[in-house]
């Protein structure tokens, strides 16, 4: 049973909520550009986890069977105990995940956004292979394969709620749990916040190990990175880092080097690339947040284009099992297809229109013959009729002026 699937509608309950408060309170903590973004990258996300979610599961159930020390039972006290251990190991999983460039790579999706609010929550990495290592030790000690399972799920869920600035510091709350305060130091850039606040739910290990921070008044979070990933597509979002590796790892001349990179503190370069190819660092006094313009017409579009994305997206996580390859191979592709080219859309991309018109020419009309019609697919079809004429107007009627608001920061360091 995949909860998170099923927790998704309270998800969008909640930021729904979010807006409202938004427009109540007057904040502007949203922007449609960043948070179809967000968006965007929890679907592939959710669709990677769908497709590949037996690889990691099969490791850890294999283990447990012919490693595991002891067999522990579902009793209430068994549960508590794997809660608070999956915590534990998750924080060394993130923390990683942050001092590593590798684990970086796949990481910095999360924090790729300089906007904080419940989307945020949603940015996940499509690369996170390598997480369920740091749980393998619960299978040698023994803990049931579903119930491991089930508080890395809950655990996950549990974190959606602290993406938010409208909840302030929660008094004695901040001492033990992970909260909206302390993790937004999390998502800080701000020197003094940089690799604190690892917890998921308990923020008691970051006090233990030296990583808490708290929310400073006179200090308040800058959100994002030094390296700002500068784009709307999630494509791009989840291969940056990954890309600026591979050129100095190719660019050194040291075998070392070659080897080494991946592994080394975040941030690390080659020292004979970064004396020849080096990048720049903006100080944070000079931050300015990126952004692009487009018109109305085309962001309803794009809002449009995305709720159907993920409607596709739903089905699939559904009924992934009874697909053949071929099928599952053309949802994926929709998807991917669909959350490049409404990025592109919104950074006003001289392909982005035609990008769009062959999609939804060859996608839609293979989905539609290939798949027996359904009210999924009859859905989709009304949705992107009654779209088009967005499309047409966004680009022809008002062309979006494109506005690049940003400063350019070193790409590979958050330091
Ligand atoms: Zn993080
Ligand atoms: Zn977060």
């Amino acid at each position: 049973m995949d909860l998170i699937l099923y927790a998704v509608p309270g998800f969008f309950l909640l930021i729904a909520i979010e807006l409202i408060a938004e427009k109540v309170r007057g904040t502007a903590y949203y922007r449609v550009n960043d948070s179809l973004t967000s968006l965007a990258t929890g679907t592939i996300n959710q669709l990677i986890n769908v497709s590949k979610a037996l690889i990691p599961f099969t490791v850890y159930v294999a283990v447990h069977q012919h490693f595991a020390i002891w067999n522990l039972s579902a009793s209430w006290l068994n549960w508590l105990v794997v809660f608070v251990l999956w915590d534990f190991f998750y924080y060394w999983n993130h923390r990683l995940g942050h001092e590593m460039n590798i684990l970086w790579a796949s990481h910095v999706v999360h924090h790729s956004s300089e906007e904080y609010n419940l989307t945020t929550a949603l940015r996940q990495t499509g690369t996170g292979f390598l997480s369920f290592i740091f749980y393998i030790p619960l299978a040698i000690v023994g803990f049931d394969p579903l119930m491991v399972l089930s508080v890395g799920a809950l655990n996950l869920i549990y974190q959606f709620w602290v993406h938010t600035q409208h909840v302030g510091k929660l008094g004695w709350y901040e001492w033990f749990f992970v909260s909206p305060s302390n993790h937004r130091g999390h998502h800080a850039q701000n020197t003094i916040y940089i690799d604190k606040n690892y917890g998921g739910v308990f923020i008691l290990w970051d006090r233990l190990f030296g990583t808490y921070q708290e929310e400073q008044e006179d200090d308040m979070p800058i959100f994002g990175i030094r390296g700002a990933v500068q784009s709307w597509n999630p494509l791009w979002v989840n291969a940056q880092i990954y890309a600026q590796l591979i050129k100095d790892a190719w660019r050194t001349k040291h075998w070392w080097y070659k080897l080494t990179i991946w592994f080394r503190r975040t941030g690390w370069r080659p020292p004979d690339v970064e004396e020849e190819f080096p990048i720049e660092k903006n100080e944070l006094e000079h931050f300015s947040k990126y952004d692009t313009q487009v018109n109305a017409w085309l962001k309803c579009y794009c809002i449009i284009q995305y709720a159907l994305t993920a409607t596709v997206g739903i089905y699939y996580s559904l009924f992934a099992e009874q697909m053949s390859l071929g099928q599952s191979a053309m949802v994926v592709g929709f998807v991917l297809w669909a959350t490049f080219s409404i990025g592109a859309l919104m950074e006003s991309k001289q392909y982005a229109g035609v990008l769009e018109w062959i999609r939804l020419g060859v996608f839609v009309s293979g989905v539609v013959s290939l798949m027996s019609p359904t009210v999924w697919a009859n859905g989709l079809l009304i949705g992107i009729a009654l779209a088009l004429p967005l499309l047409v107007f966004g680009r022809w009627q008002n062309p979006p002026s494109h506005s690049n608001t940003t400063v350019m920061m070193e790409t590979s360091s958050k330091q």
